[in-house]
């Protein structure tokens, strides 16, 4: 799960990590109410969406007047902010981050990640901060300094010290950066976030460290013991088919394929996936619907894999173990009957009680293609595929 860079600034001020002072507004109103508040001569108004590079693509400006600020913030708002990161498409900005400008003497790479080759959560920092990092990272990766974290020990003032050091902290400002480093690793640990930057971490002309910008991703295997993380999850900037799936209780995972799946169990799933690839199709999702799956999760599964315009035919494969092959043929009809399904349905129904399963679906009037096997389902939702129009 993402949050904002004003949701992730106020988690790492709780952890003594400093950042510049600034309002959330959803409106040019509230943008000039909030510089009013913030008080003095420059601001910086910044689209806030779960994506990086807005800098680059229009969407942080600075604004030196009032006048400025209405003209910034209200250019921004509504803006469909395109960066590296949002795809061709780009992201409708709705909230706007207003905050007191700063004074930049230099920038910094900060960095944390779980690496999983050394199973620990390492500390990346760099003295090349700022918009270019991706470069950097491709061209000069020796600039970017690591240290691996011991989760007993927590990072080291020694460890946060020689990081420091090495990109080049100046002396009076090594507390700073010690505080800033162990306060973003508390941060990160305590939240079970997944990914969590500073970029750019900012030397103040007054000689002082500041997070500057911020970015935080937690894992969403762990969300269920972050319940103030789950608060801050914004609708609006995730994707509607993971969303619903989320509330469904569905593993679902959008792909770039023409053909939807539905399986129970997750080993099936893949090597469900993995059979359309064999016989030449393209997934377009991954979706297990579980042991347990009710009519209603079923029939939401349909729907949730509708909503891709790009899809050519569907795959239901389930072995009935503990889910029965007749609770399946219900729901299946059930499903086409509240989404009217325009593509072709291929059906591999195997296990328990399937003879029942079978005659439901025979008497059911539904045109669906049965399939006998594995590789005959895959072979033959590949060939519907080819021959669909499409129309979901
Ligand atoms: P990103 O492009 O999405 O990563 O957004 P950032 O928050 O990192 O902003 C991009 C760049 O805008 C920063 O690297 C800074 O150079 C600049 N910037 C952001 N805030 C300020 C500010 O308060 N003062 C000045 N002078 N520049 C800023
Ligand atoms: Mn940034």
């Amino acid at each position: 799960m993402k949050i904002h860079e004003y949701q992730a600034k106020a988690v790492l001020r709780k952890f003594g990590v400093p950042t510049p002072n600034g309002v959330a507004c959803f409106s040019v109103d509230e943008a000039l109410a909030a510089a009013r508040t913030l008080g003095g001569k420059l601001w910086v108004v910044k689209a806030q969406i779960h994506a990086g590079g807005r800098g680059k693509g229009g969407g942080v400006k600075l604004a030196r007047s009032e006048e400025e600020l209405r003209t910034h913030a209200g250019a921004i708002l509504g803006m469909q902010l395109v960066t590296h990161q949002t795809g061709p498409g780009g992201q409708t900005v709705r909230r706007l981050l207003i905050e007191e400008g700063a004074d930049i003497r230099k920038e910094y790479y900060v960095g944390m990640v779980v690496d999983r080759v050394s199973q620990r959560v390492v500390l990346m920092a760099s003295a090349e901060g700022g918009v270019d990092i991706e470069q950097v990272a491709a061209t000069s990766p020796e600039k970017i300094h690591r240290v691996a974290i011991d989760p007993l020990a927590g990072l080291t003032d020694a460890q946060a010290d020689d990081i420091a050091r090495r990109i080049g902290v100046p002396q009076a400002a090594m507390s700073d950066a010690r505080a800033i480093f162990q306060g973003l690793y508390r941060a990160f640990d305590q939240t079970d976030a997944s990914l969590a930057e500073i970029n750019p971490m900012i030397l103040t002309g007054a000689g002082a460290l500041v997070a500057l910008d911020a970015k935080m991703n937690f894992d969403d295997n762990a969300l269920f013991r972050q319940p103030d993380i789950v608060a801050l999850r914004d609708p609006d900037e995730e994707d509607a088919a993971e969303v619903a799936a989320a509330r469904y209780g569905l593993s679902y995972v959008p792909l770039e394929g023409d053909i939807g799946c539905l399986v129970n169990g997750a080993g099936l799933a893949m090597a469900t996936m993995d059979i359309i690839k064999f016989y030449g199709g393209r997934p377009a999702n991954f979706l297990d619907v579980g042991g347990g799956a009710t009519t209603e999760k079923v029939v939401e599964a349909f729907k949730i894999m509708l909503r891709n315009a790009e899809l050519k035919a569907i795959l239901v494969n389930i072995f009935g173990g503990i889910m029965r092959c007749d609770v399946i043929a219900t729901a299946l009809v059930e499903a086409a009957r509240q989404v009217s399904l325009q593509v072709p349905l291929v059906v591999r129904l195997e296990g328990t009680n399937v003879e029942l399963g079978k005659n439901i679906l025979a008497g059911s009037g539904l045109a669906t293609i049965a399939a006998s096997d594995m590789a005959d389902a895959a072979e033959k939702v590949v060939k519907a595929a080819r021959g669909s129009k499409g129309g979901a």
